[in-house]
């Protein structure tokens, strides 16, 4: 179901906004969140990333503050009226940018915390007074303890991915977080699934919430085109080669399951001559910032990344994502491929399967529902760079066949080792970083991307207080991966 942003009679300035957008009508969410906002009633709701679900709570919210638009500079007169909590930097900072878009035309001002940036220029944005600020949780402690953020006035809380704020260990956060709030407000939240936890997070600090569910964490959209080729780890990164060319893709984001890999795999696409940049929590916040902004302008071609660290990213016309890694948790799989065909585009989800991935892609199939055929991918004869080539299962089998034959794992696993073409040994790499074991990079080395860029900032403000220092040390940053 969709409508229009006209049934809402939303104020001018934020129907100009919307309209300046491009938003012709709403999505399923917007349809459902907008008109329980707008009444002051407590929702949680289910939703992807991507089904548009930022303008269906800031637009209501922006609405229910107008009534405190107010131009004078004093900061008292502009006290923090919304608080927007999310799991990670990137998601802070991406549902800030659309707040401020949302709120353009309005008096009603706005703005980010998260770590890994200074804090000193943070301050002086709440110095000054914002109605609206989105944080992540260890951050935004962070300014209460230094009395920059004084939240007794909050009339509006979105606990946006909270799902994933759980995950990460947020919840002691997130508790001395709705302490400092009043009792009397309006409370959001947002989340893939409603596991038993948020369920309980829920029932603590929402009252008769109204429950909105739109897309269930196991569709995924009609729109993506998906994929699943046998392959192993050489032949991984000739399937990347050859899917970007024989579709003509340009740019993709690429998963793995850990930061090794990440690095890894990042390292030797560039070799392959393909612009490739890492994102992953080993990265400094100012790192993961600029690759984001090198593969929005196109100066980077593929990102490779972790789930944390690319949870929710919201990038315009991905027309691709690969699996290069089967993810661990099959909701995993929804969120990576929730990356490509956004807002109604057609996408490509390609998900790389080696020997061993067989009960990852089980659990898939029962997530999904969905009987998963794993292809073999035909190859061209000139690909570049990539030694052992023809390392791919031929011949398409199904899944489900393998495990009538009383297998339930792929034939290659059963296979001696270089038969089927599958499983030879690496070669031995030239390149001494692949044979170094994984070390949390002391200093960055830049991606050539970045090269006349000054360098990074530390990781830990000089601001952050000693005591905080230690501190973080023993609890969850606001982003893992
Ligand atoms: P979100 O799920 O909030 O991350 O939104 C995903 C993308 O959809 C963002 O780029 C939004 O700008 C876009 N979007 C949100 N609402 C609409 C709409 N009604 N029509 C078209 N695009 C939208």
């Amino acid at each position: 179901m969709t409508s229009s942003f006209s049934n809402l009679s939303l104020a001018e300035p934020l129907a100009r906004a919307v309209a300046e957008m491009g938003y012709e009508s709403m999505t399923p969410i917007q349809a459902q969140a907008i008109p329980v906002v707008l009444t002051g009633q407590d929702v949680m709701g289910a939703a992807q990333t991507g089904t548009g679900k930022t303008a269906a709570f800031s637009l209501p919210l922006l609405q229910r503050l107008l009534k405190h638009e107010n131009s004078s500079t004093s900061p008292a007169r502009h006290p923090v009226r919304a608080l927007v909590l999310l799991p990670t930097r990137e998601l802070a900072d991406q549902v800030a940018q659309q707040i401020a878009l949302y709120a353009k035309h309005t008096k009603l001002r706005s703005t980010v915390v998260f770590g890994g940036m200074d804090m000193k220029p943070q301050t002086l944005e709440l110095k000054k007074g914002v109605e609206v600020l989105v944080a992540t949780p260890g951050r935004l402690l962070d300014h209460i303890e230094a009395k920059n953020a004084v939240l007794n006035q909050v009339e509006y809380v979105v606990l946006d991915e909270a799902d994933r704020m759980l995950d990460i260990g947020f919840l002691p956060d997130l508790q001395r977080i709705l302490s400092y709030l009043p009792k009397q407000r309006t409370t959001l939240l947002f989340s893939a699934t409603f596991s038993p936890e948020i369920k309980r997070l829920a029932s603590s600090y929402l009252q008769n919430p109204v429950t909105i569910e739109v897309a269930r964490p196991n569709e995924t959209a009609s729109t993506v085109e998906q994929h699943f080729y046998s392959a192993n780890d050489e032949g991984k990164r000739h399937a990347i080669h050859q899917v970007l060319k024989s579709r003509g893709i340009k740019q993709a984001f690429i998963f793995v399951n850990s930061k090794l890999g990440c690095a890894r795999l990042a390292r030797s696409l560039e070799r392959e001559g393909l612009k490739t940049a890492a994102l992953h929590g080993d990265k400094s916040q100012d790192e993961r910032l600029k690759a984001l902004e090198a593969f929005k302008n196109g100066a980077v071609d593929l990102l490779v990344c972790t789930d944390v660290a690319a949870r929710g990213l919201d990038i315009k016309d991905v027309p691709a994502v690969f699996n290069f890694d089967v993810p661990f948790n099959a909701e995993d799989y929804v969120h990576r491929i929730g990356r490509t065909g956004r807002a109604g585009a057609s996408g490509l989800a390609v998900t790389l399967v080696s020997g061993s991935d067989a009960r990852l892609v089980a659990d898939i199939e029962k997530l999904l529902k969905k009987k998963i055929e794993i292809e073999a991918l035909e190859y061209d004869e000139d690909q570049p760079n990539i030694r052992n080539q023809g390392r791919i299962n031929d011949g398409r089998r199904h899944w489900r066949e393998s495990e009538a034959q009383g297998g339930g794992a792929p034939d290659r696993e059963r296979s001696p080792r270089g038969q089927r073409g599958g499983f030879r040994p690496a070669p031995v790499s030239r390149d001494p970083f692949f044979d170094r074991p994984y070390e949390t990079p002391a200093e960055e080395v830049k991606p050539a991307w970045e090269a006349t860029e000054r360098a990074a900032t530390g990781r830990i403000s000089p601001n952050i207080k000693p005591k905080r220092k230690v501190a973080a040390l023993f609890k969850a940053p606001d982003t893992v991966a």
